[in-house]
């Protein structure tokens, strides 16, 4: 259509008088259509051809004319280049979009092999994947995120809800990182409001008739090493009632971790992946007083606090409710009542977190 007009033919040795009947810079073509010829804003001389219509020509020439005089280096060449470019970086953008189911999948790989929480984040992963399936991750809006957390409420917490965001919020961020999207939709959303602390008591009657469960009389079989065993339990009870600590935390504890001096027990690695540092009361002191008279290998630091043959209890899938087990065996599950919270909550206990 357009070509650059060369020096030489304008220097050639023709005639400069006009043949056709009309405007400077406007010509027939001699395939028969109108032609216009004007300098761009960069110094080219352009020609191109514009239609059977003569006004068309002149319009063209106008505004090609005003654009080369008011557009600082306005050439049609250049333009047409970036257009190009424009469309080239749609397609490519439209080849890189991904659904969120597909995007999840990847997630979750990721996230096994970088988060300690994996396995409650695949859970909430997947069922944000069945929610939002096959939409384009940049697709997703602030309103899309608000629905399904709104959806949420109706069979979870709003403390679960807050999980669930923060998750999603994590996840994004991660895919904004690998060029997915461009912002993150959970920003526009607002968390629920919580309940301060996500406690779960033992009420004084609950602890009475776990303890029961656990005294000598109620235990005792005449095995003497299954005796020995249930016997163990009752500093645990005890030390979780009055520390906090998850179950893990507790069954980990070994004796270079308590420390008589300062009354501060260190916690490694704490579900959130920090360590932190767990005070004794006098209960908690003069109970580990006895452990430690008790100990087997009273100068090895890395023997555990509490001998504990029982495995990690069982959980959500094998739960029944507490009357219909029996007796003694029942006090396993249970004891992940104890399996949790912060520090300092005096017969406290904290339900298992998250959903
Ligand atoms: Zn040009």
């Amino acid at each position: 259509m357009s070509e650059l007009a060369s020096e030489t033919r304008k220097a050639g040795n023709w005639s400069t008088k006009k043949k056709d009947d009309a405007p400077r810079g406007v010509r027939r073509h001699p395939s028969g259509v109108w032609a216009i010829r004007y300098v761009c804003g960069a110094g080219h001389v352009h020609k191109e051809k514009v239609g059977p219509l003569k006004t068309d020509a002149i319009a063209g020439y106008y505004e090609s004319r005003q654009r080369a005089r008011h557009e600082n280096g306005w050439c049609p060449l250049v333009e047409r280049g970036q257009a190009k470019e424009r469309v080239r970086a749609d397609r490519e953008r439209e080849r890189r979009r991904v659904t969120f189911r597909a995007y999840a999948e990847q997630y979750i790989a990721w996230a096994k092999l970088h988060h300690r929480g994996a396995k409650t984040e695949e859970g909430r992963v997947n069922a944000m994947a069945r929610a939002f399936g096959d939409a384009k991750l940049d697709a997703i809006t602030s309103a899309d995120v608000e629905r399904f957390l709104d959806g949420l409420l109706a069979k979870r917490s709003r403390s679960t809800a807050n999980r669930y965001r923060t998750t999603l919020h994590a996840m994004l961020n991660r895919a904004i990182r690998h060029g997915y999207l461009s912002a993150n939709p959970v920003k526009g959303t607002t968390k629920f409001k919580e309940a301060e602390g996500r406690t779960l008591y033992l009420t004084p009657d609950e602890e009475i008739a776990v303890r029961d469960q656990l005294a000598p009389e109620a235990t005792v079989t005449g095995r003497s090493s299954l005796d020995t065993r249930r016997g163990d339990l009752r500093p645990l009870f005890s030390v979780s009632i009055h520390t906090g600590l998850r179950w893990t935390e507790q069954r980990r504890l070994l004796w270079r971790d308590v420390d008589f001096l300062t009354g501060l027990l260190a916690v490694r690695q704490s579900k959130s992946g920090h360590a932190r540092q767990v005070p004794m009361n006098s209960v908690v002191r003069s109970l580990l007083f006895d452990l430690a008279g008790q100990r087997q290998r009273p100068d090895d630091p890395e023997e555990s606090v509490f001998r504990c043959p029982y495995g990690q209890p069982r959980t959500a899938s094998s739960r029944r409710p507490w009357s219909e087990r029996r007796k003694p065996s029942g006090m396993r599950g249970r004891m992940q009542a104890g399996s949790t919270g912060t520090p300092g909550t005096a017969t406290g206990i904290r339900s298992p977190a998250g959903s």
